[in-house]
């Protein structure tokens, strides 16, 4: 039976109850789901779908991530609501893509763990599933994992495991939505530039992730908790000079309460130059090179392959700013003399991220 796979939480258990339940049967996972953006977030879940399928023994097949023609199919649906017309396009392509794997593979049944999830409408999944039944002729096995008191066994599983539990459905536009419900930044959405890894981003989960693989294979115990945090992120922002713009990196937690304000540099103190409005500070591009033991030869250097928060926090302990400072601070090739224009638009709010602590 092939089984179509969108998350390790909702297969894990899912697949056990079908080995009980169908102990005839040869199972074979198959993930495939192109609706799941960004791309670090697709290779979380399936990294941990892997990991899952190998404690079961069950083989896994990776289905191909077209998420261009996925993004065509539900053009004009991007704002209705969940459980909509987006979704049911949503399982269409993915049970169509999966009948068609189990034709190719010769499996006569297909089933999907999507049928685990509570915001998923089971009747709609069958009316789908029905449809493909007759054009493809797969069996869909439809069954009921979740009442009687299966979504708590399903809860259960999930812990013992310590399976990734992501917090999305796992579409751009699902997850704009519920963020916009909860009124919080849809950070997983960001993209930095220079391509660090932002604390409490998907790539910071992902290399965590990756890093208890490694552990596991080295039988190393360790435990994954989690910790309440001040997050950050960088919206936009820019220095100008007679409209002209000053070359300038923003370092992260730069916060201003109105995100314009115009002054100038009016005194330095043991090499920061101290800023008239917004308790902004500038520091020069050789001056922190110094102080972050880097050799940047320019911003667009910074902008580009920027350190790490750590090596950042560590710049900013040095000037004497500590852990709850919230002061803006500047990069700048050199302190630019008379009136400054200076826009930051950033945000800070309390997030919990995941941490491996080695025991
Ligand atoms: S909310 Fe979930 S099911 Fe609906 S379209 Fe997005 S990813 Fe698919």
């Amino acid at each position: 039976m092939l089984v179509h796979i969108c998350c390790s939480v909702d297969s894990h258990f899912f697949l056990q109850r079908l080995r009980e339940d169908f102990p005839e049967e040869r199972l074979v996972g198959f993930f495939y789901d192109p609706n799941i953006h960004p791309y670090g977030e697709y290779r979380l879940r399936l990294l941990d779908v892997e990991r899952s399928c190998r404690k079961l023994g069950i083989e896994l097949i990776e289905g191909p991530y077209d998420f261009e023609r996925w993004l065509e199919a539900v053009r004009g649906y991007e704002k209705v609501p969940e459980k909509g017309v987006r979704c049911e396009i949503c399982f269409d392509r993915r049970f169509e893509t999966s009948a068609k794997k189990a034709k190719e593979l010769g499996e006569k049944r297909m089933t999907t763990t999507l049928l685990m999830s509570p915001r998923k409408s089971q009747e709609q999944l069958k009316r789908t599933a029905e449809r493909f039944r007759r054009e493809y002729g797969v069996e869909f096995v439809s069954v009921d994992y979740r009442s009687g008191g299966g979504t708590q066994r399903q809860q259960e599983e999930a812990k013992k495991a310590r399976l990734y539990r992501q917090n999305y459905c796992g579409c751009m536009f699902g997850l704009r939505m519920q963020r916009e419900e909860q009124g919080r930044l849809a950070c997983e959405l960001f993209s930095p530039v220079g391509g660090e890894t932002l604390p409490g981003s998907i790539e910071e989960r992902l290399e965590m992730y990756e890093k208890r693989l490694d552990l596991e294979e080295r039988g190393i115990s360790y435990e994954i908790v989690r910790e309440k945090f001040l997050n950050y992120r960088l919206k936009f922002g820019w220095v100008r000079q007679k409209k002209r713009t000053v070359p300038s990196y923003i370092l992260p937690y730069s916060t201003m309460k109105r995100r314009y304000t115009k002054g100038k540099v009016e005194r330095e103190v043991a090499g920061v130059y101290l800023f008239n409005r917004e308790e902004i500070r500038f520091l020069t591009l050789e001056r922190y090179n110094r102080l972050a033991g880097r050799a940047y030869g320019s911003i667009g250097a910074l902008i580009s392959d920027p350190p790490s928060m750590e090596e950042t926090f560590g710049v900013r302990r040095s000037i004497g700013l500590g852990p709850w400072d919230l002061s803006p601070v500047l990069v700048v090739e050199e302190i630019p003399e008379g009136k400054l224009e200076i826009f930051i638009e950033s945000e800070h709010f309390p997030d919990v991220r995941e941490k491996l602590v080695l025991l």
